[in-house]
């Protein structure tokens, strides 16, 4: 980000309660007691404003960490509260299948781990690339973070050809291996997965 961008970003954040500019939309609601569901000293879990599931969740470090990027060896017990954090959701979804992964790609700032149910039964995934982003490698299991970081003591970014391959995927079901037309289709066909 430039200096410039930067500056903006900062004055943006201090001149009002809730921070103006979308990339740090998160910054705002983490601190949104409707949206709080769960705190630490170190971690909160707040409701995803814009489910693209029956159930949907973002975990996120109090501290200002950015992205899975910012990470290193000193984040592990951290990342591992990330891991109780998803564990107690599991325990609340007793019906529901979660899944927990980062976006190799995050659109927000403020390092933030999806807990997503496998419905994604939610009239606010409309897109290929909203379906694309927790159905392909682009979601990147917690577990799988969690190793990198203790093997590695950071994260690796992926490429711009895969990133853009791993968008422009084409539509799977995520439950069988129906392979939809469009996006309407595949909407509708997701209810036949419903209990
Ligand atoms: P991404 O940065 O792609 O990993 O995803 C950002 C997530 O934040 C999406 O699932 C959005 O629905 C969600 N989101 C966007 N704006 C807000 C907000 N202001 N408060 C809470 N969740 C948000
Ligand atoms: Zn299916």
């Amino acid at each position: 980000m430039s200096k410039r961008n930067a500056s903006m970003l900062g004055d943006a954040y201090k001149s009002t309660k809730q921070p103006r500019h979308w990339s740090l939309g998160l910054v705002g609601s983490m601190k949104d007691p409707e949206l709080i569901v769960k705190q630490s000293d170190r971690v909160v879990a707040i409701r995803d404003k814009y489910p693209k599931a029956k159930v949907h969740y973002l975990v996120l470090p109090q501290d200002d960490i950015n992205s899975i990027y910012g990470l290193n060896k000193n984040h592990i017990s951290l990342l591992e509260e990330f891991g109780d954090f998803y564990e107690e959701l599991k325990e609340n979804h007793d019906g529901a299948t979660l899944r927990a992964g980062f976006h190799a790609v995050p659109s927000l700032q403020r390092l933030h781990m999806h807990v997503i149910s496998s419905d994604m039964v939610s009239p606010c995934l409309k897109t290929k690339v909203h379906w694309n982003s927790f159905t392909t490698k682009f979601f990147i299991p917690y577990q799988d973070v969690l190793s990198e970081l203790k093997e590695s003591g950071s994260i690796q970014k992926i490429s711009t050809e895969l990133h853009k391959s791993l968008m422009s995927t084409d539509l799977q079901c995520n439950q069988c291996s129906f392979k939809p037309k469009n996006m309407p289709q595949l909407k509708e066909h997701l209810f036949t997965h419903v209990k």
